[in-house]
């Protein structure tokens, strides 16, 4: 057996060249064999230990508990400069974050290509949100479009780092900074962008908010944190969200405290700390099944990446991926995107459609204010991408091989039936 060929490749190889195999859409066998694939956060022994410890320290949610403090520290020093505070989630970061800057305007710019999540806490801060689109070749916000809507009632424009990309936009960055407008980097999915990607130097932020929930890189639960270099942003964590003050000991319960309550969860910050220590392999096995992922499948007509898979400082939460429907002979809209999807997740490939509609229309409050039609980038996106999701450790080459072969047999249907191959794929289930 030849080490380096997977053993899916061979199999199918013995079929010949995938020439005549039945996608597993039409009933054919999976290229994925059923439990491969290693989902993330991929549990180890070691977070449970983690987990006892806390149990057995009898003290489950301090500000202030060594495990806490340990992670700040560790977490800190990991990025090369900033400060960092733990909170209850990146949902809890970015309204603090937004809390804290809210009196320089009414407004929010950020993209409409966003998560819920992030756009949220601009009105629960009182603020407006102003959406501009994205950048194709960033799927991040256009940052000449951004600047056109700055002005003196803008507070803050909110960055968001999407699937790992980093969104660097110095020229949106240096614009804001001139106008007294805060910049804030929505970094949950993209946790690289906390250390020094910017020829070296950190991005020109005042805040940046990080998640720690179980499906982003710290896989730890409920977790988030605020990221600045700012003391007097740290200090406004506590008057946010302690109804008592126990950082420093003794519990005070401070009149002047919002309540909002958003501690770090201290399970949760024992599994995040132990992946700080493995956080710099982790991000370059991600790196690197992302790219040899890219280079087995790049040849194929019609699909291209959201962001660039060689840029060494990415974060490859998930792995984007966009259809040309044209060039595989599909009209314009989600239908060629739709078919891939569904039978790639039938070869066992672990795929997914991200949002289907911008940022606001899963805001009830603001959506009628908005017209997706404004937002062709955002639009065409989101008609057209997916993601392949488990690309972290422990899945590795052999695991990514398998992923190609599913999606060169896929490519092969599809080369032979064209987007007639869509109809038959539905009529099938129909009937099934
Ligand atoms: C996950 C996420 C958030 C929110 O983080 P939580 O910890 O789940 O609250 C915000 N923005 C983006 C882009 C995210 O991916």
């Amino acid at each position: 057996m030849n080490g380096h060929t997977a053993p899916g490749l061979e199999a199918s190889n013995r079929r010949g060249l995938f020439s005549d195999v039945k996608l597993a859409i039409f009933g054919g066998e999976p290229v994925v064999p059923q439990g491969r694939i290693t989902p993330w956060p991929a549990a180890e022994k070691k977070h449970l230990d983690a987990l006892r410890g806390v149990v057995d320290g009898g003290r489950y949610h301090r500000v202030n508990h060594p495990i806490v403090s340990e992670l700040e520290q560790n977490l800190a020093s990991w990025t090369g400069k900033w400060q960092v505070r733990a909170v209850g989630s990146g949902t809890a970061a970015i309204h603090i974050e937004l809390d804290y800057v809210k009196k320089r305007g009414e407004r929010v710019v950020t993209a409409a290509l966003n998560w819920p999540g992030a756009v949220g806490p601009i009105a629960i801060s009182g603020l407006k949100p102003v959406f501009v689109d994205v950048d194709m070749n960033l799927a991040g916000i256009d940052q000449g479009a951004a600047t056109e809507k700055f002005g003196p009632d803008v507070a803050a424009v909110l960055i968001t780092h999407l699937f790992g990309n980093n969104v660097l936009v110095p020229d949106a960055r240096s614009a804001a900074r001139a106008q007294g407008i805060a910049v804030i980097d929505d970094v949950c999915q993209s946790i690289g962008a906390a250390k020094a990607i910017v020829n070296g130097a950190h991005v020109d932020a005042d805040a940046l908010a990080l998640s720690g929930n179980g499906a982003k890189h710290l896989g730890a639960g409920e977790l988030g944190f605020v990221i600045t270099d700012d003391s007097n942003l740290i200090a406004h964590v506590d008057s946010v969200s302690l109804t008592s003050s126990s950082r420093n000991g003794e519990r005070i319960f401070s009149p002047y405290s919002q309540g909002y309550n958003y501690r770090p969860n201290v399970f949760s910050s024992s599994i995040a700390k132990l992946r700080v220590e493995m956080l710099d392999t982790q991000l370059q096995i991600r790196r690197d099944n992302g790219r040899i992922l890219w280079e087995m499948i790049r040849e194929l007509a019609g699909i291209f990446p959201l962001f660039n898979p060689s840029d060494c400082n990415q974060s490859m939460l998930n792995f984007p991926l966009r259809i040309e429907p044209e060039a595989l002979g599909f009209g314009p809209g989600p239908a060629a995107r739709d078919f891939v999807v569904k039978s790639l997740q039938a070869e066992g490939v672990p795929i997914w459609v991200w949002l289907t509609k911008p940022v606001f229309e899963y805001l009830p409050d603001i959506r009628d204010d908005w017209r997706a039609a404004d937002f062709p980038n955002t639009a065409q996106l989101l008609d057209t991408m997916f993601y392949v999701s488990e690309i972290a450790p422990p899945n590795d080459a052999e695991v990514m091989k398998l992923y190609a072969e599913a999606f060169h047999k896929v490519w092969k249907a599809l080369y032979k039936l064209g987007p007639k191959i869509a109809g038959i794929a539905t009529s099938i289930q129909r009937a099934g």
